[in-house]
C-alpha cells in the first residue's frame, strides 16, 4: 500500500484488499492447516521456494494481513504477530543474539523485558549491560563489547515514562555494526515513527494501544528493511549463512536485506517456539487499529489535562508525563513526539508509598490493574506489583521509585476523570 497515506487511512485500509465478492472484513482464518494438491507443493513450501501457509503454529494469513498493516503504519519492510509483547522482544532478539552474546539495554524498560533480558535470556549465555537511557554517548559507546549483537529501549518506557534519545542509541548501535531495537508500545506509530530516528527494528505489545479495549493479548515484530546484515556476516551468521535446519537456505540472499529477519524470525523461531498470536486475537487488534488515531488522541488530551490538575494539587509530589511543559524529557517528546506522546503519567504523593496504596483504593472510576493503554481509566503501584522482585536500587535504577503511581488514562471525560481523582485524593 502507497505508504505516503495518512495514519488514520492506513488505520482503516492498509494489510487487506479483498477482491470481487470477498469478504469486506478480515477474515478469521481458523484453520490450523492447509490442504496442498501434491507433496511436491508442500515441498516448495518446507523449502521456502514458494509463498503459502502450511501449518498456523509459524504463520496464519489472518495475523499475516494485520501484521502488514502494522507494517505499513510504522513505515517498515515486514512484520510479523507474535502471542504477547513478550514473545515479540524475545524473538525480535533471539533473532540475532544466541548464546555467548551480549546485548545493550536501556535500563528503563518494562520489568518484562528486564527479567527477560536480566534473567531469562542471562541463563540461555546472553548477556546483557543495562545503561541509564540519559547517560552519555560515551558512557553508551563504552558499553559494547566484540560480541554485542543488539541496542535494545523503549521509545517512552513502561512505566518510568523516559522518553528515549533514538538518534543517540541508533548512532552509537551503528558505529559498532549492530541493529537498534525498539519497543514502541507506548508511542504507538501514530505518534512516534522510531525507523524516522534511525531504529532498525521495532517491537510491540500490542496487548496495549493497538488493541486498546483490554481485549487480546498479542505483540508485534517490524523490520526497517534498512539494516545490511551482510555488511557483518561475522557478527549476524544465523541471516547471512545456511540455515542447516532449513535446507541450507541463506535468509539475506533468499529475501535480500528487507525480508531477512522476518523471514528467518518466522520461519525458525516461530517453528521452534510456536509462539504465533491466533487468528482470533488478531482480528480484535485489527478492530483496535482502526480507531488508533482516535482513541491517542483522546488519551493524550486526558492525561495532559490529569497532568495539569495534579501538578497544581497540594498533596502531590511529583508528576511525570513528558507531555507536560517542564517534565525532563519535554524536549526529547517534542522532538520525537511533536503531536502528542501517551496517555500514561506517573506520580507520587507526600505520604509515598502508604499514601500511593490509600488513594488507589479510593478511586471509583480507576481501577486497580496490572494494565495500561485501555480505553478504562486504570492504576498501579509498581512497586508491590510488576516490580516487586526489583531491590530498591534496581527500582531507583529502572526509574521506578517506592512511591510511583502509574496512572494510565482512558477515554472517559477529563473531568469526570478529575472528580474521581480529587475525592481519592481528599480522602488520603
Ligand atoms: C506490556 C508491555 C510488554 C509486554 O507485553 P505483553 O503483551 O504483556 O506480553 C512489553 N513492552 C512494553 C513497553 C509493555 O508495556
Amino acid at each position: 500500500m502507497d505508504q505516503k497515506l495518512h495514519m488514520e487511512t492506513l488505520c482503516i485500509q492498509a494489510g487487506y484488499t479483498p477482491g470481487n465478492g470477498e469478504p469486506r472484513q478480515i477474515p478469521i482464518i481458523q484453520s490450523t492447516t492447509y490442504k496442498y494438491a501434491t507433496s511436491e507443493d508442500m515441498g516448495k513450501l518446507f523449502d521456502l521456494e514458494a509463498e503459502g501457509y502450511f501449518y498456523s503454529r509459524l504463520a496464519n494469513p489472518t495475523c499475516d494481513a494485520v501484521a502488514a498493516k502494522i507494517c505499513a503504519l510504522e513505515g517498515g519492510s515486514a512484520a510479523m504477530l507474535t502471542s504477547s509483547g513478550q514473545s515479540a522482544n524475545f524473538l525480535a532478539i533471539f533473532n540475532i543474539a544466541g548464546c555467548g552474546d551480549h546485548v545493550v539495554a536501556s535500563s528503563a524498560i518494562y520489568g518484562g523485558s528486564y527479567n527477560l533480558l536480566a534473567v531469562t535470556m542471562k541463563r540461555m549465555g546472553v548477556e546483557t549491560t543495562f545503561l541509564d537511557p540519559d547517560c552519555t554517548e560515551e558512557e553508551l559507546n563504552a558499553a559494547f563489547r566484540p560480541n554485542t549483537k543488539a541496542v535494545f529501549g523503549e521509545t517512552i518506557a513502561n512505566p518510568a515514562l523516559t522518553v528515549l534519545d533514538i538518534e543517540k542509541f541508533s548512532r552509537a548501535a551503528h558505529a559498532h555494526g549492530v541493529p537498534l531495537i525498539v519497543d514502541n508500545t507506548f508511542a504507538t506509530p501514530i505518534h512516534c515513527r522510531p525507523f524516522q530516528w534511525g531504529a532498525d527494528i521495532v517491537t510491540h505489545s500490542t496487548t496495549k494501544y493497538m488493541d486498546g479495549h483490554a481485549s487480546a493479548i498479542g505483540g508485534a515484530i517490524v523490520d526497517s528493511g534498512k539494516f545490511d546484515w551482510t555488511a557483518y556476516p561475522e557478527k549476524f551468521p544465523g541471516l547471512c549463512t545456511p540455515d542447516e535446519s532449513y535446507h541450507g537456505v541463506t535468509y539475506t540472499e533468499r529475501f535480500g536485506i528487507g525480508g531477512a529477519f522476518i523471514n528467518k524470525c518466522t520461519a525458525q523461531l516461530m517453528r521452534d517456539f510456536g509462539c504465533i498470536q491466533s487468528p482470533q486475537s488478531a482480528f480484535l487488534l485489527n478492530l483496535g487499529l482502526e480507531s488508533l488515531p482516535l482513541r491517542m488522541k483522546q488519551h493524550c488530551d486526558n492525561a495532559m489535562a490529569i497532568a495539569s490538575y495534579l501538578k497544581g494539587h497540594e498533596k502531590v509530589k511529583w508528576v511525570k508525563y513528558c507531555g507536560l511543559e517542564g517534565d525532563k524529557y519535554y524536549a526529547l517528546a517534542k522532538k520525537y513526539m511533536p503531536d502528542g506522546s501517551c496517555g500514561v503519567i506517573s506520580f507520587g504523593l507526600y505520604g509515598g508509598r502508604k499514601a500511593a496504596e490509600s488513594f488507589m483504593k479510593h478511586l471509583k472510576l480507576g481501577s486497580i490493574e496490572t494494565h495500561v493503554a485501555d480505553s478504562r481509566t486504570c492504576c498501579l503501584h509498581p512497586a508491590s506489583s510488576t516490580h516487586r522482585q526489583m531491590t530498591d536500587v534496581e527500582l531507583d535504577a529502572a526509574g521506578v521509585g517506592a512511591d510511583l503511581i502509574r496512572l494510565s488514562c482512558g477515554l472517559e471525560n477529563a473531568e469526570d476523570l478529575i472528580a474521581d481523582i480529587a475525592q481519592a485524593l481528599e480522602r488520603v
